[in-house]
């Protein structure tokens, strides 16, 4: 990467930092996949803008409700602060086509793998895409980071071993790399930015 390029890591919330419950609606449910603290330490200490970006389409389904999400993210913050990790933003699209609450229930150019929640950060950090990575659990993960030219990682937590069969049948472009959890997925940045502690 050049001199001053920022580069940032964009991490899927739900199955990839937190055990994915389905539809987490309280901040008392979150609860940190082993590593997952360390991983976010290890970005930060590398100066990558450390981004989470989050479908959640329960709330436009009526399942969640917005007002929680404040305190499930602030939640998430208080958890990884005492490993000493830091989240620079957080994004969520709250939308979803077939949603019952009648203002979600759009079209939107955020909901993963659309690339809306990324082109927002980019412009609210001034991030340089093309030495970034998104990291998720899903397949929509590993398309958005195609489409805006970062590079994917998926892990194998969550529902990440189910995705990437169906994500390899799609004969979608495979992921730049599959890791066990998000520890080894930032380990394999670091090697792959040249990045030595
Ligand atoms: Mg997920």
């Amino acid at each position: 990467m050049t001199r001053d390029a920022q580069p940032a890591v964009f991490l899927d919330r739900d199955g990839t930092i937190n055990t994915d419950i389905g539809y987490l609606n309280h901040p008392d449910q979150v609860e940190l996949i082993p590593r997952a603290g360390a991983a976010i330490r290890l970005l930060n200490a590398a100066g990558f803008k450390t981004i989470v970006i989050t479908n959640q389409a329960g709330i436009a389904r009526g399942l969640i409700q917005e007002q929680r999400v404040p305190d499930i993210h602030q939640k998430l913050v208080n958890l990884l602060k005492e490993d000493g990790a830091r989240i620079d933003g957080f994004y969520y699209c709250p939308h979803h086509p077939e949603g019952v609450i009648e203002k979600y229930r759009i079209e939107c150019q955020c909901r993963k793998p659309l690339p809306g929640m990324v082109r927002r950060a980019v412009n609210d950090f001034g991030i340089d895409l093309s030495c970034s990575f998104v990291i998720g659990d899903k397949s929509c993960d590993v398309e958005l980071a195609h489409t805006v030219g970062a590079k994917a990682i998926m892990v194998m937590t969550g529902y990440g071993r189910i995705e990437f069969d169906r994500h390899t049948q799609a004969m979608l472009t495979p992921p730049d790399h599959t890791a066990a959890d998000l520890y080894d997925a930032v380990q394999w940045i670091l090697n792959d930015s040249g990045i030595i502690f």
